[in-house]
């Protein structure tokens, strides 16, 4: 078991700073992560033997190999590849790697594992084709695959857009791009996304391409049916409100093979959960979220979170409030001085402050809309791992089930593969509705494995006859 002075998990631009600003200030820093090469969703990297073509390398593109350059030069030990499925005490972390089974133990841990996608339920959503907006970005970015030939890019947000437009790069058609936001809703967002005039470029320039390419925008608009049973063939959309509420206008139907779809992003703080930290409701930061310092120092002694994991904020904000954790854990371990801590903090929180006027704006166009979930008819699948519908969960909840660990325990919904990730903002919002708030509905316990695992890799040569066979007790 290798001992280090702090663990990473994640190295998306979070886990990295923090690993690289830690390692910096004289810690030995384990960084582990799923993936092969560091640089998390925004900056993923092809995998080996896929290159970009030069021509479509972009700034993400370039921010990722400077990520991974920093990790490379610097003493942080960096284990990609390495799944982590369990962490237990204070702090021991079993990861599946390409060794087999292995594990580290450290006095600190940072959590810098991102976000999962919020993915409001309606008729069709389980059809092959259909796949979320978010997913769509490592089609894109990892394989250099478009969604479909003729793909509808559907949702809220600036993912919108970014997706559209690869997919029109990549040689694909953009049926149309149906948005829950309006225009006025994006005006009301340009003034705060003019603090990030590189970022407002790119999205101007994906404007441009998209309107080259001729892609119809509906606004105020969702997607109500998706139809073709064994695969997608038709997207069916209809208006809504504000809120997301059909409004009962005019529905068209647009051919495609394929659907992007999200509706937000939701902190993944799954190992804050599984560690017993304190949570608390945040809509602002994307739903349940760790309580945590202006360091993203947690309830539990030694346990650090950052980045979407923590609230979800974006890149920018991500890479500041990782480097924020790094230098906390370097002076909590008595590595940094105190004085030089304050400085470097004091220049990462000024550039953290002013990162995260432009990630308001966009968490709110990017904001849960629990109006879309109360339409949700009663035989739609909810939980897609364990077959359970809304009926069934509106059934157990007049049953009695008043807390989702309840809810789980009725109706399994939340305990397949993707435990929970999928479901569980959706059938939370369900339960709130009957007991009042999204804070009573509570969140799911977390549990072991982390992600799932195969046994035979936990096992590694293991063999029943290795068991030694006692001696049977003299009669
Ligand atoms: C699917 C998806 C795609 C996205 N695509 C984009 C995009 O194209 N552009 C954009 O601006 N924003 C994108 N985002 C938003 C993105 O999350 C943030 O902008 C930014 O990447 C957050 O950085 P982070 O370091 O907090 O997390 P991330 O970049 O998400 O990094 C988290 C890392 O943790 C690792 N991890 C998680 N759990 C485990 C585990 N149990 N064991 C080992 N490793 C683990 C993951 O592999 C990942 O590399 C995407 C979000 C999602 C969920």
């Amino acid at each position: 078991m290798m001992q280090a002075d702090l663990i990473v998990i994640g190295a998306g631009p979070a886990g990295a700073a923090a690993a690289l600003a830690a390692s910096e200030a004289g810690l030995l820093v384990v960084l582990l992560d799923e993936d092969a090469s560091p640089g998390g969703q925004v900056y993923r990297a092809p995998p080996a033997g896929l290159s970009v073509a030069p021509d479509t390398r972009g700034a993400d593109e370039r921010a990722g190999d400077a990520l991974r350059e920093a990790v490379a030069a610097s003493a942080v030990v960096w284990k990609g590849g390495a799944r982590v499925w369990s962490i237990s005490g204070a702090f021991r972390v079993d990861a599946v790697t390409a060794a087999g089974s292995e594990s580290f133990t450290a006095p600190r841990l940072v959590a810098a594992t991102g976000a999962h996608e919020r993915l409001v339920p309606f008729p069709g959503w389980t059809t092959p084709g259909v796949i979320g907006l978010a997913a769509a970005t490592i089609l894109l970015k990892s394989q250099g695959m478009v969604p479909g030939r003729r793909t509808v890019v559907a949702g809220c947000g600036p993912l919108l857009a970014a997706v559209a437009a690869k997919i029109v790069a990549g040689g694909g058609a953009v049926a149309a791009i149906i948005d829950l936001s309006g225009p006025g809703d994006w005006l009301k967002a340009l003034p705060a996304m003019a603090s990030r005039p590189d970022l407002l470029r790119q999205g101007l320039g994906w404007a441009l391409k998209l309107g080259a390419a001729c892609v119809p925008v509906l606004f105020r608009h969702t997607v109500t049916a998706v139809s073709g049973g064994e695969a997608c063939e038709a997207v069916t959309v209809a208006p809504v409100d504000a809120e997301g509420r059909p409004t009962g206008g005019r529905s068209r139907v647009f051919a495609a093979d394929a659907l992007a779809i999200g509706h937000g992003l939701v902190p993944g703080s799954e190992i804050p959960k599984l560690l017993r930290a304190e949570h608390r409701f945040e809509p602002e930061a994307g739903g349940w979220a760790p309580v945590r310092d202006a360091f993203g120092r947690c309830s539990v002694a030694g346990l650090y979170t950052v980045g979407d994991g923590a609230a979800v904020a974006g890149a920018e904000p991500a890479r500041l409030s990782g480097r924020l954790a790094g230098l906390a854990a370097a002076q909590d371990a008595g590595r940094l001085p105190a004085h030089v801590s304050a400085r470097e903090a004091g220049e990462a929180r000024a550039a953290l402050d002013k990162a995260l006027v432009f990630a308001g704006a966009i968490n709110r166009l990017m904001r849960a809309r629990p109006a879309m979930v109360e339409e949700i008819a009663k035989d739609t699948v909810i939980c897609r791992c364990e077959d359970v519908r809304r009926g069934e969960i509106e059934a157990a909840i007049s049953a009695g089930a008043r807390e989702i660990n309840q809810l789980k325990h009725f109706t399994r919904c939340g305990m397949g593969p993707c435990q929970g990730r999928m479901c569980g903002e959706t059938a939370a919002t369900l339960l709130a509705r009957h007991v009042g708030s999204r804070e009573a509905a509570g969140y799911w316990t977390g549990r072991p494995p982390l992600r799932p695992v195969p046994l035979a890799d936990l096992l590694g040569e293991f063999d029943y006859g290795d068991i030694p066979v006692p001696n049977p007790a003299p009669l």
